[in-house]
């Protein structure tokens, strides 16, 4: 079916089915009227927003709607979560080719709605519109912090131990194996293109972190981490040496390099789109920290070094030599 045959309005009609808020008495008015209406909640309104355009962040026959659905909205939440926040509200505006299904756009709000349940997230309303040729996507959530909360990415310490929530440089894989069509063995590639298509969130982590009052500053690593830990260095005038022995690379990154050749700390250090948390926390604090993680959630974060005055970024190889990390090349992965 095509969107034309059912109208902007049968579509908005579809979406609506389902998006019910949770809590009527902090939601007034979803989707439907000219304007959400929502009773503000204590502390401070965190809004952030993100913009998913095809052949620029994504490609449409190496994502499945579903998944692309999810992900839209997971990079909106990850950043929730990397302020230290509670999300509360999903928007999303659409703008949607004239090849695209109806089925399809259901399968891309199928995942979208499911991920915003997961996460305690209610849609709440969005734009329609229709685009010549590229799908176009832009999530908005809002959330909230105490002020005493909210992780800057301002606010690094010397001395800070910097921790991550995950392995990094699985995303990076997933995405090798569907540029280069890598056939790898199901176990080996189905995690990877997991992490790339479906990434986890750690909403979780974010508010124990945040509760703890011994995080000093945060971000969620969508650019990867050499780039990501520079954005924490810049904005806090510090520097930050990265121990190359412990940045955690999962068994199937590994596998993958064997089998297709590559080196897997640079994917965990130059890869984007992991969306782990990476915080920098005070050093007594750290291992309790780490500790009370991985009680509550079962994941356990990893501490991968340290923050130091100055303003470069080095990695310290586990013989102790200090490399400076922007002269290993790995601006050529920018995006
Ligand atoms: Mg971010």
């Amino acid at each position: 079916v095509k969107l034309r045959e059912i109208g902007e309005f049968g579509f908005i009609d579809r979406i609506a089915a389902g998006a019910v808020p949770a809590d009527p008495s902090r939601v007034l008015q979803g989707i439907g009227d000219d304007a959400s209406v929502v009773r503000p909640s204590a502390g401070l309104l965190l809004v952030t927003t993100d913009l998913m355009v095809e052949r620029v962040h994504f490609l449409r026959d190496s994502i499945t709607m579903y998944q692309l659905g999810r992900k839209s909205v997971a990079i909106s939440l990850s950043d929730i979560a990397a302020m230290g926040g509670v999300p509360h509200d999903l928007y999303v505006s659409i703008a949607v080719p004239e090849d695209l299904q109806v089925e399809e756009l259901d399968e891309l709000y199928r995942g979208m709605k499911e991920i915003a349940r997961e996460a305690g997230v209610d849609l709440l309303g969005g734009d329609t519109t229709g685009s010549r040729q590229d799908l176009v996507i832009n999530t908005t959530v809002t959330g909230s912090a105490a002020p005493d909360e909210v992780i800057y990415r301002h606010g690094a310490r010397p001395g800070d131990r910097i921790l991550v929530t995950g392995t990094l440089g699985d995303s990076a894989g997933g995405l090798r194996i569907v540029l280069e069509s890598l056939r790898l063995p199901d176990e080996i590639a189905a995690p990877l293109l997991k992490a790339h298509c479906d990434p986890e969130l750690y909403l979780r982590e974010a508010r124990l972190l945040a509760v703890s009052g011994r995080v000093h500053s945060g971000i969620d690593l969508s650019d990867g981490l050499a780039s990501d830990l520079g954005h924490i260095c810049r904005a806090s005038n510090v520097g930050a040496v990265l121990e190359s022995g412990r940045v955690p690379v999962s068994a199937e990154l590994k596998r993958l390099c064997e089998i297709a050749g590559g080196d897997p700390l640079e994917l965990a250090l130059s890869g984007g789109e992991d969306y782990r948390l990476l915080v920098t926390v005070d050093p007594d604090a750290a291992d309790a920290l780490a500790d009370e993680i991985r009680r509550a959630t079962g994941r356990t974060p990893h501490a991968i070094g340290r923050i130091v005055e100055g303003e470069d970024i080095f990695l310290e190889t586990p013989d102790g030599r200090l490399d400076p990390l922007r002269l290993r090349g790995y601006d050529h992965f920018k995006r």
